[in-house]
């Protein structure tokens, strides 16, 4: 077969990865199987992890939750070790308000022993450690302009340089927010199934000296304070050289020389989000946050340079995440609001629910006894794309659902409704809700859902 991934981002990478090590080959004398990543991004070749300047991603830090290191670590337990040295173990999430009370504690990990916490990292930094898995003749640096699936069979992908098509047996659209692939999927449909939606919110992030605010965020800790006007958390990205078990992510560890800080803020700016003048997003930050009385959000003001800013985006969900042989997975499928903290993990649970169905169900039609009964290639395709789905969807729909919660606290409100908002965040914090609610996230186990779908499946044909 040939398979084609449009987009080199997590979920791309990450998609390559999992086929080459899933997939089984088809019987001799039939070729082996060819993977190929289209990227239109040039830094596809960069590869220095610590060069965080003009990456391929967007934005500084990211949290990998529990749920999203369990797949890396079935795919590559090396890779979790390198993800834990380069990034910071946060076992806990501190709410606090903009007195510098705290109002809650909420758990980083699900029920998993030894415990899997999330770790903070930098985006470019992930992404490295990844793409420096992935062999370079693999990955080819073209922009797709579109795709067609075919009524004989396959997807026809096209390219913005009008260079010859490729017809692939498989097209899988792990191109992000502004996907192209999805687009072409819903053209004859309703416009704003393909477009990013605004959120309101813009965020801005900048890199601090983690001395700065080791008293108030102890090792492991980050912070996340909630005022009436805005909202700032502050954390750690590095682990120090010399720490104990530095590579292990089931405890905190020290942190390494810099940590990070992040806020965000209502605005109806977003068209020409590239030009906006930081000096004065510095100021206005300056003016908003002046009179909290967090002493780490004061400590970082005195400092705070700007270094990335973006408008936050989502993606409608859509009514089904495949066409054909073309299949959405990542951004491309779900744009998470950025508040949800499962991004990236939740495009790792899609490539791994859907590589292992692929999987499942090719060695079925390369190995079945009764070749009458056996599905083909194509067949076994529709069946994956059809069960990842139904998987998938339930459980996207429902963090969409949580994270609507968690962005109205960011929203800027009156002194008195903050003060609700503050209660709120205590009462349901002291009910233990917060953890339950994670747990239900981080706990979730992506085998065990493709080896219920496959049973249930099964169950319907006989
Ligand atoms: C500010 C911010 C903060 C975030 N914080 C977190 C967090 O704390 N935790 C978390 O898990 N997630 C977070 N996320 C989300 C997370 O980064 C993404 O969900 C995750 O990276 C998914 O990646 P992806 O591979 O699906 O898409 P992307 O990373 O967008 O990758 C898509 C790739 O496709 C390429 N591409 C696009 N169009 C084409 C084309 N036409 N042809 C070829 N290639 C193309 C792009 O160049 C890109 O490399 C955050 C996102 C933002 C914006």
């Amino acid at each position: 077969m040939k398979i084609v991934i449009v987009g080199a981002g997590i979920a791309g990478l990450s998609s390559y990865l999992l086929l080459r090590k899933h997939l089984p080959n088809p019987p001799l004398p039939t070729e082996q199987h060819e993977i190929i990543v289209y990227e239109s991004h040039e830094s596809i070749n960069k590869l220095n992890p610590h060069d965080t300047d003009t990456g391929i991603t967007l934005g500084a830090t990211l949290g990998v939750m529990p749920n999203g290191l369990k797949v890396l670590q079935r795919l590559d337990e090396e890779l979790v070790h390198d993800i834990v040295r380069n990034g910071h173990v946060v076992t806990h999430m501190r709410l606090k308000n903009s007195r510098g009370w705290t109002l809650a504690e909420m758990r980083n990990a699900g029920d998993q022993q030894p415990p899997l916490n999330c770790v903070m990292i930098q985006r470019q930094t992930f992404w490295s450690l990844i793409r420096a898995r992935v062999p370079s003749d693999v990955l080819v640096n073209k922009k797709v302009s579109g795709v067609e699936t075919r009524t004989e069979g396959g997807v026809t992908v096209r390219f913005a340089d009008d260079s010859p098509d490729v017809v692939a047996d498989l097209v899988i659209g792990a191109d992000g927010l502004k996907s192209v692939v999805r687009k072409s999927l819903f053209k004859d449909e309703r416009e704003d199934l393909c477009s990013p939606h605004f959120s309101g919110l813009l965020g801005v992030e900048g890199r601090i000296p983690s001395t700065l605010i080791r008293e108030e965020c102890p090792d492991g800790i980050a912070c996340m304070v909630f005022g009436h006007n805005g909202f700032m958390g502050y954390s750690y990205d590095t682990t120090a050289e010399d720490a104990e078990n530095r590579h292990l992510p089931s405890s905190a560890h020290q942190p390494g020389e810099e940590g990070f800080w992040w806020s965000t803020h209502e605005t109806t700016e977003h068209e020409n989000w590239l030009s906006v003048d930081i000096e004065a997003t510095e100021r206005e930050l300056h003016e908003r946050l002046g009179e909290w009385k967090d002493p780490a959000v004061q400590k970082i003001l005195q400092s705070a340079e700007i270094k990335r800013l973006y408008p936050t985006y989502t993606t409608p969900i859509l009514p089904t995440w495949h066409r054909g042989s073309a299949v959405l997975v990542g951004d491309a499928a779900h744009t998470l609001h950025s508040t949800s903290g499962q991004g990236s993990s939740q495009a790792l649970e899609d490539v791994e629910a859907l590589s292992s169905l692929l999987s499942h169900y090719l060695q079925t039609a390369y190995t079945a006894s009764n070749r009458a009964q056996a599905p083909t290639e194509t067949e076994a395709i529709g069946i994956s794309a059809k069960l990842y789905e139904n998987i998938r969807m339930p459980r996207i729909k429902h963090i969409v659902d949580s994270v609507a919660v968690q962005v109205n606290q960011k929203r800027t409100v009156s002194v008195p409704v903050s003060w609700v908002r503050y209660f709120f965040l205590w009462f349901i914090g002291k009910l233990g809700f917060m953890d339950n609610q994670a747990k239900f996230i981080l706990d979730y186990d992506t085998q065990t859902e493709v080896e219920k779908a496959i049973k249930s499946y099964e169950e319907t044909k006989t």
